[in-house]
């Protein structure tokens, strides 16, 4: 079966699909983007994730390359063509081909549009049994709650997490602090159960994912906390885990080599991934 992918207004064989060498995505990182999962055919909170879209696109003066039905309409067309069940659906909107200058181009030019989609396991109310997290210092901009594809220190965070062993980075600001993970939020449990992870603002992108969640302690009727909290405090911590469109929530059992909590996945991360995944379950399947 060939894979397609989207490329400003055409559906193209993956492997053929190609953007311009000017485009100023691919010199400047002048792009934004998003993941959104999708789950036994069906797309996992669509209308957060495209209202997130609309936030990048506006804070960078980067306009719409396609109506928001249109891009629902693309979305699901690329999902019928490479039979999508189980996976995520990448979108890149990026300011468009121009001669390179720094500066916005003098003269109108189309964002580009590119949408792939990508097979994952089928993931379920299991949590598996959890991951390992190594700190490493944030050294990105000051911007991070928008969502650009100039992704350099997530990925170099990342590549030093993978190369310890561990599977995410989680990024530690100058206060000690923990900002979130190289591509996921970053929760606690702390001993006296609280359920924490720091709040949005300049300094994290606000995950859908968290959102979401966010909404499902307070179902729970979880004690749940918006707040800044250490690297110190996290090792302390009874319980940790991670959230992300393509993650859910998995559970962090390791951090920096040493166990959270007792080493083994907690209750409170177990109860609501159950509870994420019925969420993801709801709505209408496209596929
Ligand atoms: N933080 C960063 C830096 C990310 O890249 C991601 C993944 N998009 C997240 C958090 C989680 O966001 P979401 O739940 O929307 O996938």
């Amino acid at each position: 079966m060939a894979r397609y992918a989207y490329v400003n207004g055409r559906y193209v064989d993956h492997r053929d699909a190609s953007v311009h060498i000017e485009d100023r995505g691919y010199q400047l990182a002048d792009g934004v983007y998003e993941v959104v999962g999708v789950r036994d055919g069906k797309l996992i909170d669509e209308g957060p994730h495209i209202d997130r879209l609309d936030r990048s696109l506006r804070e960078l003066r980067i306009g719409w390359p396609v109506s928001r039905q249109a891009l629902g309409f693309v979305m699901r067309e690329l999902m019928r063509r490479n039979r999508l069940r189980d996976g995520l659906i990448y979108m890149q909107v990026t300011r468009g081909v121009a001669r390179r200058d720094h500066a916005f181009p003098t003269t109108p030019v189309k964002p580009a549009l590119v949408l792939t989609t990508k097979n994952t396991k089928h993931l379920g109310v299991d949590p598996g049994p959890g991951v390992a997290v190594k700190s490493q210092p944030d050294i990105r901009w000051e911007r991070c709650d928008i969502k650009t594809v100039a992704l350099l220190p997530n990925v170099l965070a990342k590549q030093a997490a993978r190369e310890s062993g561990a599977y995410e980075a989680w990024l530690i600001d100058d206060k000690g602090c923990i900002t979130e993970g190289a591509s996921t939020n970053a929760w606690i449990v702390t001993p006296d159960n609280e359920l924490v992870t720091r709040q949005t603002d300049n300094g994290i992108l606000a995950g859908i994912t968290r959102g979401t969640l966010k909404k499902i302690a307070g179902d729970l009727q979880l004690r749940f906390v918006e707040r800044p909290f250490t690297l110190t405090e996290a090792r302390k911590a009874k319980e940790a885990f991670i959230t992300s469109a393509t993650s859910f929530v998995t559970p962090v059992v390791k951090i920096d080599g040493e166990a959270v909590g007792d080493g083994k996945v907690g209750p409170t991360a177990r109860r609501l991934r159950e509870e994420y995944v019925r969420f993801a379950s709801e709505g209408e399947a496209v596929t």
